[in-house]
């Protein structure tokens, strides 16, 4: 049964470790992050763009194959079912078809709406027991069409936000979705330690997980992030695999063209991706 990110949010901020986001787009991503889940015996969050919403065939279909796969592949640990920079729209679009949390990413709103907004939202999620993330300041990157060095968010309106009774609130820390460019500033810590300072026990979110280096990943846990964020990283990774297959000719040789044959080496790249990552972010074993 898909669980509310709450508790193990909660759980990991406390233990000084983070759970992964992974965004999924088809069935082949569910299953290498649900199976690397619990071969790991680690907590985990599906992420779903709305733009992966869509391609999957619509929120409701998604829910029914994670549902499905909870069930036949006897997954145990842990694992919420995320919407990842939702809309107001899409929030309650996914609450109705089943979700176990949202995040609203209201950071483009004036401060004032962002709050009004998210207020809403709590109430919703608490009387449902969804969990909901909050974001305040942009995450730069692709999103805007052009490759920022990525912002920083202000401390207080991310007291502001936190206040409001999100579960877990997302801040610009200098950190970009995508890859990162050569000339990268890195993570700013101060903003991060003053965003902590006031936020407290609030689990902190790192988005844009792919390329951050490890050292950086391990002192940001250490300054009260609880949940990472990694997307782009898979697709990589599928995609180099899957490359190779074609490109050493295998899907001319035999039944080679079988697409259970074609999307493995992706498959298996991913799960490999996903275990490096629970095990830098330390949520192996903590289901
Ligand atoms: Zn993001």
């Amino acid at each position: 049964m898909l669980v509310s990110a709450k508790d193990m949010l909660n759980k990991a901020k406390a233990g000084h470790y983070a759970v992964g986001q992974f965004n999924i787009n088809n069935l082949e991503w569910t299953k290498a992050v649900l199976l690397t889940a619990q071969e790991n015996n680690s907590p985990v969050i599906l992420g779903v763009s709305e733009g992966a919403g869509k391609y999957m065939g619509g929120y409701k279909t998604i829910v029914g194959m994670v549902n499905g796969m909870l069930e036949e592949l006897k997954i145990t640990v842990p694992v919420a079912l995320h919407l990842d920079h939702g809309s107001y729209d899409h929030c309650y679009k996914c609450i109705d078809a089943g979700f176990s949390s949202v995040m609203f990413d209201g950071s483009h709103y004036p401060i004032e709406e962002n709050v009004e907004k998210t207020k809403e939202l709590v109430k919703v999620c608490n009387e449902k027991g969804l969990s909901l993330e909050a974001e305040v300041g942009s995450i730069g990157g692709e999103e805007d069409g052009v490759i920022g060095m990525g912002e920083c968010a202000d401390p207080q309106e991310c007291k502001a936000i936190a206040d409001l009774g999100v579960t877990m609130l997302a801040a610009g820390i200098g950190n970009i979705h995508g890859k990162y460019p050569e000339n990268w500033a890195g993570l700013s810590f101060e903003t991060l330690d003053a965003i902590q300072k006031l936020t407290k026990d609030m689990p902190l979110v790192l988005h844009g997980g792919t390329g951050i280096p490890a050292d950086m990943i391990k002192k940001a846990i250490t300054l009260g992030v609880a949940k990472i964020n990694v997307n782009t990283e898979c697709q990589l990774a599928f995609a180099a695999a899957t490359r190779k297959y074609i490109e050493e000719g295998k899907d001319l040789q035999g039944k080679g063209f079988d697409p259970r044959k074609v999307l493995a080496p992706g498959f298996e790249a991913i799960k490999a991706t996903v275990k490096e990552k629970m095990e830098l972010f330390g949520s192996v074993g903590q289901a």
